[in-house]
């Protein structure tokens, strides 16, 4: 049997107790250790991530039995867990405010993942839309994982009787269906699983491709010029943002016919933190060179600490292993006090 004395919970406990606040609502997210983490990762995801550490008890999981639904490699998948937990690092993730793990080092995540795909419809995940464009019309080819991806995503977020789930707009079905899985569950077993909230901010939730205004950004996109990497050199970054894709015309406006502008105009005032009205004042009549070059300078500077910090962890990897290695232990004991709870309810093993 597993103590909750070994876990972060009770030092969780006796610090809302001497700070006299009440017991923090849970967080939970995931991001997949697919390379060439992207601007539309950290705005949409790990940027409010780290903005609100300290107001939750925060769960931070590299997903990596999740990249496993596309085509990888041993070495790259090896490689991107430990970049992945560099990046999270240097963006501000604070291993005494949240913990960080590697999925597939808390079985009880697979485990669950089978027990739910007993309350999920074959047709709700056929439906969901992110299935549909990765698979891009090869149903019969594409990997069942990538089918039973939500079911997984499911599992991780309802183990951890999560109450938020901060992620951009491209995940807010997922976790609907994560509420309707736990709904049915806890209609036939008894009241188990927390209905968990996405927490979608409402800029910066949907970064679109720099080629395509009409395409989210995506590590998986093959156009390597569609998004700007967080580890992208100035020159990079520049060259990208010169070429990135406009809208007919020439005045640097957000609107709805003028998608790639209002995508790069979101940037800049994400970036910045000044309004896009005082942005748009400032570029009237000077042309799309000026506002793009100047974009380029704010995507840099607002980058260049991260990269610093960046390389030091890079030359460092055994920073990242222990944080990790803690973070799986802690995840690892509330995992199975919950897998306790849930076999019971299902009537599984002979107790
Ligand atoms: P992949 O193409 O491999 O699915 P991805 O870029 O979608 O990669 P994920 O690891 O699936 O990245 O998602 C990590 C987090 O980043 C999620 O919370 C997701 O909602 C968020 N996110 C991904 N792309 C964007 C985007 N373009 N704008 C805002 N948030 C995004
Ligand atoms: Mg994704």
């Amino acid at each position: 049997m597993v103590s909750a004395r070994a876990t972060g919970d009770v030092a969780l406990t006796e610090k809302s107790i001497a700070t006299g606040r009440t017991l923090r609502q849970r967080v939970f997210s995931g991001i997949q250790p697919t390379g060439n983490f992207h601007l539309g990762n950290y705005l949409g995801a790990i940027r409010n991530w780290v903005g609100q550490q300290s107001e939750f008890d925060n769960i931070f999981c590299i997903v990596d039995l999740h990249a496993l639904s596309q085509p990888t490699t041993k070495e790259s998948l090896r490689a991107n867990i430990l970049g992945l937990a560099n990046v999270l690092l240097a963006s501000g993730l604070d291993p005494s405010e949240s913990i960080i793990f590697v999925q597939s080092d808390v079985h009880e995540h697979t485990e669950l993942c089978w027990l739910l795909s007993s309350v999920t419809q074959y047709g709700e995940l056929r439906r969901m839309t992110q299935f549909k464009d990765k698979a891009g019309g090869k149903d019969e080819q594409v990997s069942a994982a990538l089918l039973f991806y939500p079911v997984l995503q499911a599992a991780d977020i309802l183990l951890y009787d999560t109450n938020r789930v901060p992620v951009g707009e491209d995940q807010k079905q997922h976790i609907e269906l994560t509420r309707d899985v736990a709904a049915r569950f806890n209609a036939r077993y008894g009241e188990t699983f927390v209905l968990p909230q996405p927490d979608i901010k409402p800029a910066g939730a949907r970064v679109m491709s720099l080629e395509d205004p009409t395409k989210k950004m995506s590590k998986s996109d093959a156009n390597p010029n569609a998004a700007i990497a967080l580890t992208d050199d100035a020159e990079t970054i520049r060259r990208k943002i010169r070429r990135a894709v406009t809208d007919s015309g020439s005045e640097v406006i957000a609107a709805p016919d003028k998608p790639a502008l209002t995508n790069l105009l979101s940037i800049y005032s994400l970036l910045s933190g000044e309004p896009i009205s005082e942005i748009e004042a400032r570029y009237t009549g000077k042309g799309y060179g000026a506002f793009k070059s100047d974009l380029a300078e704010v995507v840099i500077s607002a980058l260049a600490p991260i990269q610093t910090r960046l390389a030091e962890l890079n030359e460092d990897p055994q920073v990242a292993q222990g944080i990790l290695g803690d973070g799986a232990e802690r995840a690892r004991t509330r995992a199975a006090i919950k897998m306790t709870d849930v076999r019971e309810r299902m009537g599984l093993g002979l107790g």
